[in-house]
C-alpha cells in the first residue's frame, strides 16, 4: 500500500489545527491559512487569458478574454494565469517562500495557482512565474 506524505499531512492538520500564516487564529485549512484569508488576497479578478495582464473590463466575466495588445501582437506563449496581484500579504509570502524557504508560504502560493486549474489543459507545458520584486 503506497501512502502518500501530503494527503497524510493534509490529514493530521486539518485535524489538529495549526495558526494560520497571516492571522495566527487556529485554522483547519490543509493549506495554512484560514478560509478569511484566503479570501482577502488580492486576487486577480479579470485578467487577459494571454498575458495575465489586469483588465478593467467591470464585473467578472466567465469569457476567457484577450487584451488588445495579445490580438495585435500576439506573445510567444498561448495562455497565463494571473493568480494574484503583488499586495500585501502575497508579497510577504512571495519573500519568506523566496528568501527564508518557507515552505508553508510556498504551498499557499501554489494554491492560489491551482485555484485557476480548470483552464489548464492536460496537454500544455507550463512555466509558473511570481514575479519578484
Ligand atoms: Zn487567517
Ligand atoms: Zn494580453
Amino acid at each position: 500500500m503506497q501512502i502518500n506524505m501530503w494527503s497524510l499531512i493534509d490529514q493530521i492538520t486539518a485535524f489538529l489545527g495549526i495558526p494560520c500564516l497571516l492571522c495566527s487564529q487556529p485554522q483547519h485549512e490543509p493549506i495554512n491559512i484560514c478560509k478569511a484569508c484566503l479570501a482577502d488576497l488580492p486576487w486577480c479578478q479579470q485578467s487577459c487569458r494571454q498575458c495575465g495582464l489586469q483588465l478593467n473590463i467591470g464585473p467578472k466575466s466567465t469569457m476567457q478574454l484577450i487584451c488588445g495588445q495579445c490580438l495585435q501582437q500576439p506573445p510567444n506563449f498561448d495562455l497565463s494565469l494571473a493568480a494574484c496581484h503583488y499586495l500585501p500579504p502575497v508579497d510577504s509570502l512571495l519573500r519568506r517562500f523566496k528568501h527564508q524557504h518557507h515552505l508553508p508560504s510556498g504551498r499557499v502560493l501554489a494554491h492560489s495557482v491551482r485555484r485557476d486549474s480548470s483552464l489548464i489543459s492536460n496537454n500544455l507545458t507550463i512555466n509558473i512565474y511570481y514575479n519578484f520584486h
